[in-house]
């Protein structure tokens, strides 16, 4: 595996290749890898020629200071994780490679879908990852890029990315990979005490019953049921928990709860948030 820290080498490496007309597969991360990471990287070593897989801290993503400072960093792992992996490619830039100290970023426009939900909750953070996403994508000019479905907003925000800036890049959507409980892996799940790790399956459960209850039930009270589920697991607190149209992230609405809904959730468990989602 190569590991480049310059845009520009990386830019020679990706221009080399693509002469040799190879297809080339991105998969962006911030680190601490986990089955969920492999699981994109093995769709696009499937998928592509070179794969290509990024490490980079994104400070413009965090609108909380401490979970920027306290996240996870493991970095001689993730190299050996990615090389056994066979990944080709590791790009893996300082702060200053990607942002000169004169960056300004650029407010996108995603007909606010950047201000619902996880846009909410942390104003400002999807306008991070499209600026961050931006940048990679110049320097790279994949032909497939790989994101989880565990963060499903954002890959209805890269989706509007590619289509304002024009570029002819595939996006791929992965199944969530999960722990043997049912709880969504994430990097941030090193931060859950064991009691809570042993019982974070419950909001996988909650959200399989919710999909069920939605067969027999108004889809109020079934989103009102889960809730109080929610709310019966000591240190959990319900952020957002809702039905909604899975292309626009709009209100459910009677009519296309069949195969247009997703069942969308963040839930605050001691000090750790848990994104979750079941796709209807
Ligand atoms: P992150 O390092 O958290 O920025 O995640 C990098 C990519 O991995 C994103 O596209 C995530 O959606 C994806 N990802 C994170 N956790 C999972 C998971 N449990 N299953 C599948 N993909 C995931």
């Amino acid at each position: 595996m190569l590991l480049i820290k310059g845009s520009n080498e990386v830019k020679k490496a990706i221009s080399f290749l693509k002469n040799s007309r190879k297809t080339i597969g991105f998969v962006p991360t911030m680190g601490a890898l986990h089955n969920g990471h492999i699981s994109l990287i093995k769709q696009s070593k499937a998928e592509t020629d070179i794969t290509l897989c990024s490490i980079f801290i994104n400070p413009l993503q965090f609108n909380n200071e401490i979970d920027l400072n306290t996240y996870p960093i493991k970095i001689e792992n993730d190299i050996e994780m990615l090389i056994n992996e066979g990944v080709d490619l590791l790009f893996l830039p300082d702060k200053s490679e990607i942002y000169p100290e004169n960056y300004k970023p650029i407010d996108f426009s995603f007909d606010g879908l950047d201000l619902i939900y996880e846009g909410k909750l942390r104003p400002g953070h999807f306008m991070g990852v499209a600026n961050v996403l931006k940048i990679f994508f110049e320097i790279i000019e994949p032909n497939y890029a790989y994101f989880g479905q565990k963060d499903y907003q954002q890959t209805l925000i890269v989706r509007k990315l590619i289509e304002l800036l024009k570029i002819p890049i595939d996006i791929k959507v992965c199944e969530i990979v999960r722990e043997e409980t049912g709880l969504a892996m994430s990097s941030r799940n090193v931060r859950l005490n064991e009691t809570n790790r042993s019982n974070s399956g419950f909001l996988f459960k909650i959200l399989n019953e919710l999909k069920e209850d939605l067969n027999n039930i108004s889809v109020e009270e079934a989103i009102e049921l889960a809730k109080s589920k929610v709310a019966l697991n000591a240190e959990a607190s319900c952020e957002y928990l809702d039905v909604l149209n899975r292309d626009n992230l709009e209100k459910w609405e009677e009519g296309y709860i069949k195969n247009q809904s997703i069942i969308l959730s963040a839930v605050k468990y001691g000090n750790v948030r848990l994104l979750d989602n079941i796709l209807i």
